[in-house]
């Protein structure tokens, strides 16, 4: 009997994904994944089984999985960053119920925010929020309430998905929300293509960060009231005393 392994892969280059992760795809016998993510490992993997399936195919990725895995196979599924963060590790072990006889294995990678972070400097050092702008799989209203909430509680907030060609303008609208309770001199960065080629990175305010456009490759980081801009890069004091 074979086995499912969901294995994170970093952000992006080879060089950032754990080597535990790294084991796991060169000991198994297909990759499984969405063509992005199949295309950004091949060549480091290139005597294996590819076998790809588009976003919104998320369940048949899946049973895609534990099909081969029913044949004997070692089946890694990829997926970008940590596979538990937006990812597909609780759909796999929502669908291997109707498998229990395929063990599935899961390892960790660094998720966009984490590698994001020491891109810009230390803007996470404190306790941070995670909120994805994407209402695909989740009421815009929910969001709504969670962005609103955090910019509440001063949480330094980390913005996934911030944008996609149907959803242009759903980073402005999240920043008047924060506005609410946020100043306009929020010092927030953003960090585009983290740990791959044309990586890029900005540190600007809030109020300018609301008329920024940016791509489904870019991670958002607002500050809370601490942080500031030292030496260029974004920091979230700890609270030391120097
Ligand atoms: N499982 C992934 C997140 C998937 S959601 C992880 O743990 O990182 C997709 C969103 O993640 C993107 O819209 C973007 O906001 C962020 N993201 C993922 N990889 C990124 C990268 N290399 N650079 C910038 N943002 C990234």
């Amino acid at each position: 009997m074979g086995k499912v392994i969901v294995v994170g892969i970093g952000p992006g280059r080879y060089e950032e994904m754990t080597i535990r992760a790294a084991e796991a795809l060169k000991t198994c016998d297909t990759i499984v994944g969405y063509t992005v993510y199949v295309d950004l490992v091949r060549e480091h993997f290139s005597d294996k089984e590819f076998l790809t399936t588009p976003m919104t195919k998320e369940v048949d990725r899946c049973e895609l999985a534990f099909a081969e895995a029913a044949k004997g196979k070692t089946v890694a599924m990829i997926c970008s960053g940590d596979a538990g963060v937006y990812g597909m590790s609780g759909l796999i072990l929502e669908i291997g119920e109707q498998y229990p006889e395929i063990p599935v294995e899961l390892i960790s990678g660094v998720t966009a925010a984490i590698g994001g972070a020491s891109v810009l400097g230390a803007p996470l050092i404190h306790d941070f929020a995670v909120i994805s702008l994407s209402d695909l799989l989740t009421p815009w209203e929910k969001i709504e309430k969670r962005l609103l909430a955090a910019a509440e509680a001063d949480f330094v907030i980390c913005l996934y998905n911030p944008s996609s060609k149907k959803r242009h303008d759903y980073l402005e609208r999240a920043c008047s929300l924060i506005l609410r309770s946020r100043p306009g001199s929020t010092v927030c960065g953003i960090v585009k293509n983290i740990g791959r080629d044309g990586e890029e990175q900005t540190v600007l305010t809030l109020e300018q960060l609301k008329t920024t456009s940016v791509d489904m490759f870019t991670t958002v980081f607002i500050g809370n009231s601490q942080t500031k801009v030292v030496g260029g890069r974004m920091v979230t004091p700890r609270g030391y005393r120097l």
